[in-house]
C-alpha cells in the first residue's frame, strides 16, 4: 500500500520527514495517537530498500507503540522513527545530533528512545539537541531484565489459563533466541523450578544458559516442534507462521519478541486450536514501561511493580477473547481501544488557561 493510503487508513496524526544532507541524515518521525500522552517510540536505523518502504515501517512501529502503551497503562501515545542509514555506521554524532534537532521540532509531542540499530550512546546524541529522548546512559538502562520479568508474569497468566494453576514449577518451556530478554525470564523460571530447553544461532550463549540455569540445549529448527507445555519466543519476529504451526506441540505460547504473528491468520489458527497464546505486545511491555519509569523518575522497583501488572492485563486479555469469541491477538487490540475510547471520551472542563 501507498505510504500515505496507510497514514489515513491507520488513523495516524502526524507525518514527519526531515532531512540534513550535510552529514547524509534522513530522517522520519510517525505520531500514530498522543490520546494518552505523548508519542513514545524508539528510533530504528535501517538501509531500507525505499523511502516508501521506511516510511511504511515508521507507521506500522508507531500505530503498535500506542497500543503497547494502552495495554500497559501508560500515558503515553505511540510513535517511532526510522533513519535511512547504515546501521554501522561510524559517524554517529552528526547523524544523531540532526536526528535530536528533528525530534526537538516536535517541541515534546514526540520522545524517543534506542531500537534496533542504535544504542544508549546514540541517544545521548540526540540528548545533545533535544530533552526529548530517554534510554539514556547511567539512568533506566538495560530495559531487559524488567521485559523478561514483564514476559515471566504473562507466562504465570497464561498458565493459569491452560491449567487452572500459575504455577510454573516442574513445567517444560522451550525458549527460543536466549539473548537478553530470554536471561531475565530464565532465571525467574529457574527459580520457579521449570525445565528449560534452550536454543540459539548463538552456540556460545546456550552453552552459557546450560551452564548458569541447567537447561537443555536443542537445535534452532527442532526447538519449535519440542515436546514442551510452554513455547517461548524470544528471539527475533514472524515466528508463528505455517511451517511453525505444522510442527507445534506446546499447549502455550508466550514469549517477548515482537511481532510474533508471521500473518493475522496464524493468530486465528492458535485460537481455534485452543492454544493459549499471550499476545506479544502484552507480554512484553515490561521495556516501555522501564523507560515511563525513566521519564517519570521512577526507582527501578517500581517499574517492576507496574511490570507485575502484566500478570493482570494478560488474564483480561484471555477474558476478552472469551467474552468477545475472538483470538487473544484481537482481544489485546480491543483491550486498548477501550482505554483509548475512554479517555477520549471523558468531559472537558475547560479552564481560562485553556484558551488558544
Ligand atoms: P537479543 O539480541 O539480546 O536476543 C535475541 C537472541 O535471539 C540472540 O541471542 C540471537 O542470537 C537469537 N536469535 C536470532 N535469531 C534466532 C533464531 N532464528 N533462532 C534462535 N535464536 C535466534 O535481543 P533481546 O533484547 O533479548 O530481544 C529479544 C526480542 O524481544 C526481540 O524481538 C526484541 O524486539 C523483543 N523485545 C525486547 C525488549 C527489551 O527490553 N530488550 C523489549 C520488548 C521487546
Amino acid at each position: 500500500m501507498n505510504p500515505f493510503d496507510a497514514f489515513k487508513m491507520q488513523g495516524h496524526e502526524q507525518l514527519v520527514l526531515g532531512q540534513d544532507p550535510g552529514c547524509g541524515y534522513f530522517g522520519i518521525i510517525a505520531i500514530h495517537d498522543t490520546t494518552l500522552g505523548p508519542a513514545l517510540g524508539g528510533t530504528r536505523v535501517w538501509q531500507y530498500a525505499s523511502t516508501a518502504d521506511a516510511v511504511t515501517d515508521a507507521l506500522r512501529l508507531a500505530k503498535g507503540m500506542t497500543y503497547k502503551s494502552a495495554v500497559a497503562g501508560l500515558n503515553l501515545g505511540g510513535g517511532k522513527a526510522v533513519i535511512i542509514a547504515d546501521p554501522h555506521r561510524p559517524d554517529r554524532e552528526a547523524l544523531f545530533r540532526a536526528h535530536g534537532r528533528l525530534v526537538h521540532s516536535l517541541a515534546g509531542r514526540y520522545i524517543t528512545a534506542a531500537d534496533v540499530g542504535t544504542s544508549p550512546m546514540d541517544m545521548e546524541h540526540v540528548r545533545q539537541e533535544t530533552p526529548h529522548a530517554a534510554g539514556l546512559l547511567g539512568q533506566s538502562g538495560d530495559p531487559s531484565p524488567v521485559t523478561g520479568f514483564g514476559v515471566y508474569c504473562a507466562m504465570k497468566a497464561s498458565a493459569k489459563e491452560a491449567w487452572g494453576s500459575d504455577s510454573l514449577a516442574g513445567k517444560t518451556v522451550a525458549v527460543q533466541g536466549v539473548g537478553k530478554v530470554a536471561h531475565g525470564l530464565m532465571t525467574l523460571l529457574r527459580r520457579d523450578g521449570a525445565k528449560l530447553l534452550v536454543a540459539d544461532i548463538d552456540a556460545e550463549k546456550t552453552a552459557k544458559a546450560a551452564a548458569e540455569f541447567g537447561a537443555t540445549i536443542v537445535d534452532t529448527v527442532a526447538i519449535t516442534t519440542a515436546a514442551c507445555d510452554i513455547f517461548s519466543p524470544n528471539a527475533l519476529g514472524a515466528t508463528i507462521d505455517d511451517a511453525f504451526l505444522a510442527g507445534l506441540r506446546a499447549p502455550v505460547i508466550c514469549g517477548g519478541a515482537n511481532n510474533q504473528l508471521a500473518e493475522p491468520r496464524h493468530g486465528d489458527e492458535l485460537a481455534r486450536r485452543g492454544i493459549v497464546y499471550a499476545p506479544d505486545y502484552v507480554a512484553n511491555g515490561g521495556g516501555v514501561i522501564n523507560i515511563y519509569g525513566e521519564l517519570n523518575g521512577w526507582p527501578e522497583s517500581r517499574a517492576r511493580q507496574k511490570a507485575s501488572e502484566i500478570y493482570d492485563t494478560t488474564t483480561r486479555v484471555f477474558a476478552i477473547a472469551r467474552r468477545d469469541g475472538v483470538p487473544t491477538y484481537v482481544a489485546a487490540d480491543r483491550l486498548a481501544e477501550e482505554r483509548l475510547a475512554v479517555v477520549r471520551g471523558l468531559r472537558r472542563m475547560a479552564v481560562p488557561s485553556d484558551r488558544r
